[in-house]
């Protein structure tokens, strides 16, 4: 671009054979106002369409500083700076394509060229375009930009703070980069100090040019009346100017140190959490000059400060998110992912060599009744306080989290033998002893514990967790409040339960658990009265398996009811197909577990239906046990079961010590004397125990059914007893259906 001579107003043609543009450009000024005190314009500039400058206001050449000849028609590219053509030509191009509506076309800021080198900001807009001449010429206005570009390039680096802010960079780089935007910013000669307060101190959080000395002397400054520029505008939570340190009452014990640094002034402005009523820190700028601030330099470091107390803000509003993410809101206690992360550490310590650490797992015995009976806001207050009982048995270093549920798990470190880990575990479960009130009721609480000790390298955190588990179900599998501790043969113990649980769930849907059946035979006459059904599964990998092995598998894993279905059925099915008389009765054995579900009583019914199997054809084998049951409903469910008019024989009889009493409640027709009784005979204690129960039995007109025959002489002792009935190697061992003897 080059110079023209004259102003707005006396435009002269200063560019050959474009005598049209140059009155263009006349009118244009004149309707816009150029050069009168209310317009803010520079000048305009005329193009035309191919595109180049065509006239220009001479008040922008002065403007620019441009001294020189005649303006040439000249290509954007010339004059504006290469980063902002983009800009340029799509506002041109929006000229080009809209020319009667320039107006609304979004003004863009530009850099232009100016002598030396330099790139001065404008706004430029396009303000009309002139039809029905050739070239069709349009009319920009160009605007002083350098003001707003200062604003916007603090705006800019302010946003870069709050950004660094919303993504939770670390604190001390983001107030660095608030220091260093003082200093970018401040127009003056000096350094940016943050100071960070923390029970009544201020120390230094960044200070980038400060100088270590002064940076030092700074270290802890006490917030107080008469405490530097810093401690006192905190103390006050009002800026604090000191035009001159050299004089200042102020900086009585720190002149020194700032002087030495070259600095003349400080100005501090606290930062101020409005929302807590509190002083976080204070923003200082530290002058070469002695002096006071401009109106903008305090306003700068008020938005210092404003962006420190977002940081801080920040800062906590994370270490909030990371508490609640690490620790468990009802105790308190560090939860799952903050014991993960320490116990890994651990483990990790241990470089190679086994870690000296033992993880212990808890698990509280009762917490489910205690649950059912006070209700869950009472169970919660119960694992509060079991929380804080544990805690108190720490030792220091030593983690207690809770894992979930009523289990809680304690890290503890230095460990070299597990029976550290076993007394820590003991300590635990001491805890416990006293009863803690629930709702007024003093209630005892134990828990069992197992314990894996770190004892071989390149343990992870899931094999400790899982193995102090397994050894947990091990102490709890021999009663409450134990303690044990894990080996190897644990663990394999565990991995062949897993499979064993894998592989019984698919048989009990294949129907692959098939029934033997044992004869009952009558005492008097030889006869066969009755057949029980026994469970048996052939497994394709262990053989036959008896139901020791996995009737308890199938109660946890909760399949027990299907099995019982299936069982049931194919009972059913075979009396069927046989045609077994209706006085030879079927007895299945039915556990807890299956009554408790109350479709038994429908799916039993429901299978004999269809089978067309007559009810008193068929016996359900309970445990003692489960008659001394005083759940509510359960006698209830007792006397359903007898309604369906199917047989009720009490299995293992004389275990479990049931009274006379007990057994008048409920419809039954067969007491099965144990095993362990027969086999006493012809002891006097077997004796005794058998003639007390066949006269219980003889007094309320029930069978009597001994278990476990294997010898003559036990048949002649139960003869002469008063049993009628009885099942043994010795009458028939259990046979598939297939093996058994016509009935
Ligand atoms: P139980 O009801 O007491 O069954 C009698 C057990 O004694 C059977 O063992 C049987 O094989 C065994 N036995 C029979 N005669 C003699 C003998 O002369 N001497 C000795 N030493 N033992 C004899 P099994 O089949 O291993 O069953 C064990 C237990 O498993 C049963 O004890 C019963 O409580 C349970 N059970 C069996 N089948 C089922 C079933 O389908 N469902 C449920 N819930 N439990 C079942
Ligand atoms: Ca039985
Ligand atoms: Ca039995």
């Amino acid at each position: 671009m080059a110079r023209r001579r004259g102003s707005s107003g006396d435009s002269a043609a200063g560019l050959a054979g474009a005598p049209r543009a140059e009155q263009v450009l006349a009118e244009a000024e004149a309707a816009l106002g150029v050069g009168s005190p209310e317009c803010d314009l520079i000048g305009v500039f005329v193009f035309d369409a191919r595109p180049q400058i065509v006239a220009v206001s001479t008040a922008i050449f002065y403007w620019l500083g441009w001294t020189g000849d005649a303006l040439r028609p000249t290509p954007p590219r010339d004059f504006v700076h290469p980063d902002d053509l983009v800009a340029a030509s799509e506002s041109l191009a929006g000229a080009l394509e809209y020319p009667g509506y320039p107006g609304y076309l979004a003004p863009v800021d530009l850099r232009v060229r100016a002598p030396g080198g330099r790139w001065v900001p404008v706004e430029v807009r396009a303000e009309r375009s002139i039809d029905g001449g050739d070239p069709r010429l349009f009319v920009f206005s160009l605007r002083d930009a350098s003001d707003r570009s200062r604003t916007d390039a603090l705006v800019t680096d302010q946003n870069q703070v709050l950004e660094m802010v919303a993504r939770s960079q670390p604190v001390e780089r983001t107030l660095h980069r608030i220091a260093r935007l003082v200093e970018d910013h401040a127009e003056r000669a000096g350094a940016c100090c943050i100071m960070i307060a923390a029970d009544g101190v201020l120390a230094p959080g960044a200070a980038p040019s400060l100088g270590s000395e002064l940076t030092a002397a700074l270290g802890s400054v006490i917030i107080g009346p008469a405490a530097a520029a810093c401690g006192t505008a905190a103390h006050r939570g009002q800026a604090v100017v000191c035009p001159d340190i050299a004089v200042d009452p102020l900086w009585l014990g720190r002149r020194e140190p700032a002087l030495g640094a070259g600095y003349l002034a400080c100005w501090s402005t606290p930062a101020l959490d409005y929302r807590r009523g509190t002083t976080v820190g204070t923003v200082d700028f530290y002058a070469t000059e002695a002096g006071l601030p401009t109106p903008q330099q305090a306003r700068l470091l008020e938005l210092a400060a404003s962006l420190v107390v977002a940081v801080l803000e920040r800062r906590r509003a994370d270490a909030m998110l990371v508490y609640q993410a690490t620790h468990d809101p009802l105790t308190e206690l560090p939860n799952r992912t903050l014991l993960d992360d320490r116990l890994g550490q651990a483990l990790l310590a241990g470089r190679g060599a086994p870690a000296t650490v033992a993880v212990i797992f808890f698990d509280l015995d009762n917490f489910k009744s205690v649950n059912d009976a006070f209700g869950h806001a009472e169970g919660d207050g119960l694992l509060v306080e079991v929380a804080r009982r544990f805690e108190s048995t720490l030792r220091p270093g030593d983690t207690v989290a809770r894992f979930g549920g009523d289990e809680f798990v304690v890290l503890c470190h230095n460990i070299n033998r597990p029976s550290q880990a076993a007394q820590v575990a003991r300590r635990a479960q001491a805890a416990l002893a006293d009863p803690i009130a629930i709702a007024k009721t003093p209630v005892v609480v134990t828990a069992s514990a197992g314990i894996r000790v770190a004892d071989k390298p390149g343990l992870t955190v899931d094999d400790m967790l899982r193995d102090a588990d397994t050894a947990m179900y091990r102490a709890k599998a021999q009663g409450r409040g134990g303690v044990e501790i894990f080996d190897e043969t644990h663990h394999a113990a565990a991995l062949a339960r897993h499979a064993l649980e894998t592989d019984l769930r698919l048989a009990v849907d294949a129907h692959d658990i098939t029934v033997h059946f044992q004869p009952i035979v009558s005492l008097r006459d030889r006869s066969i009265v009755g057949l029980e059904a026994l469970a048996r599964w052939e497994h394709p990998d262990h053989g036959l398996l008896y139901p020791g092995s996995f009737i308890g598998v199938a109660e946890d894993l909760g399949v027990i009811g299907r099995l019982g279905a299936s069982i049931l059925g194919q009972v059913c099915r075979w009396r069927s197909e046989a045609d077994a008389p209706p006085e030879v009765v079927t007895w299945v054995n039915v556990s807890a577990a299956q009554l408790a579900d109350w479709s038994f009583i429908e799916t039993l019914t429901a299978t004999l239906r269809t089978h067309g199997i007559p009810p008193r054809s068929m016996g359900v084998e309970i445990t003692e046990s489960i008659l001394m049951d005083d759940r509510p409903g359960w006698a209830d469910m007792l006397r359903r079961l007898a309604d369906t008019g199917v047989r009720i024989g009490i299995d293992d009889f004389g275990t479990g010590y049931s009274s006379l009493a007990y057994l008048r409640r409920f419809p039954i027709h067969v007491l099965k004397i144990d095993r362990s009784f027969v086999q006493d005979l012809p002891n006097p204690t077997g004796r005794a125990i058998i003639s007390a129960v066949t006269a219980m039995a003889d007094a309320m007109t029930l069978e009597c059914s001994a278990e476990g025959v294997e010898r003559d002489d036990q048949i002649a002792e139960l003869v002469s007893l008063g049993c009628g009935q009885a099942q043994g190697y010795l009458l028939g061992e259990p046979a598939a259906p297939a093996a058994l003897p016509k009935l």
